[in-house]
């Protein structure tokens, strides 16, 4: 008979890896399939400072390095593939990956976010030439140079300040006039002398040929329009859902996170999901790892309860 998993777990950032240690360590018959690489949004930030235990901080890279390998050694099985498909027969699940199909009795979705897009003339154009989602891969481009950061939450302001390393100079672009961040990494950035703040201000399109050269801006205040001279600009305007694959199958909130339950069980039973991609009002580091072990614990349960 094929090979029947205990739990499958879809997506290898805070939460998956923390939900394979767990499971692993509970002796469920584990495999993580992840479309990319292990890591999720975490490993592309470029410093935590509020991850327990880190006292002095620790790249988002080196600590989802450290989750990988605390998860392999308790014997974590990570297939890199992409979800095609999910469906039910039975007590089973069917999985359909861009590799093969696998019979699984759990699954647990960690399927995480992915950066939203500004939708302004210019963007389409300049992704990947001037245009970055991406501090700490492209940041180092800029050494010497203005950038732009457009967005008013912890990711604009931590990122942003990460950026002044290199740049000569961050203008932090938001279009209210109070940030979405909290309050400790607004201060840092109010002292940080290289970073500019342009409130009340949204980006109406971003120009240039080969690569960024400007932004123009539009005070909503005022209405004064201004062109903004710099050679790269980084998007940080909130996250979308990677839920596609699971509409129709899962119950979804209106912005398309899922619905879970105390125990992290989503809509139907059996399939449970954790960190950023469920319906919360708290997306961190800690949060996705916490929710990751929640739901090892709450699938190990569930297969206990078929069992009997
Ligand atoms: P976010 O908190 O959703 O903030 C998005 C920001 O972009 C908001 O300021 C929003 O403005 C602005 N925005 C949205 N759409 C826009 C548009 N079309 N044009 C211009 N501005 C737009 O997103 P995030 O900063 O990426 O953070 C996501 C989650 O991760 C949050 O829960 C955050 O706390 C967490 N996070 C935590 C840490 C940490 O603790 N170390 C670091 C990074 C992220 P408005 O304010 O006007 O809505």
């Amino acid at each position: 008979m094929d090979r029947i998993h205990d739990t499958v777990i879809i997506g290898a950032g805070a939460a998956g890896l923390t939900a394979g240690l767990y499971a692993c360590r509970a002796n469920m018959d584990t495999l993580l399939l992840e479309k990319f690489v292990p890591g999720g949004q975490a490993a592309l930030t470029a410093f935590v400072e509020n991850y327990p235990g880190f006292h002095e901080g620790v790249s988002g890279y080196d600590l989802m390095d450290s989750m990988r390998k605390q998860a392999l050694k308790f014997g974590l099985e990570i297939q890199t593939t992409e979800v095609k498909f999910i469906s039910r027969h039975e007590d089973l699940f069917c999985i359909g990956t861009s590799a093969c199909e696998l019979n699984t009795r759990t699954i647990i979705v960690c399927t995480g976010v992915r950066p939203r897009k500004l939708n302004v003339p210019g963007e389409k154009e300049l992704f990947g030439r001037g245009i970055s989602t991406c501090a700490t891969c492209d940041g180092s481009f800029y050494r010497d140079m203005e950038v732009g950061v457009i967005g008013g939450g912890d990711s604009a302001i931590e990122e942003g300040l990460y950026l002044t390393r290199f740049a000569s100079k961050v203008h932090i672009i938001h279009r209210r006039d109070k940030f979405r961040a909290l309050a400790p990494f607004v201060e840092k950035a109010r002292q940080e002398p290289k970073v500019e703040f342009h409130m009340d201000t949204i980006v109406t399109s971003i120009n240039g040929g080969d690569g960024v050269e400007s932004l123009t801006l539009r005070n909503v205040k005022t209405e004064k329009e201004s062109t903004l001279p710099v050679a790269g600009v980084f998007l940080y305007i909130g996250l979308l859902p990677n839920t596609g694959m699971f509409e129709g199958l899962l119950d979804l909130n209106e912005q398309g996170f899922i619905r879970v339950d105390d125990i992290l069980q989503t809509s139907v039973p059996g399939i449970f999901a954790a960190g950023d991609v469920r319906d919360t009002p708290l997306r961190q580091i800690v949060t996705a790892a916490a929710d990751g072990a929640v739901c090892a614990y709450s699938a190990g349960k569930f297969l206990d309860k078929i069992e009997k």
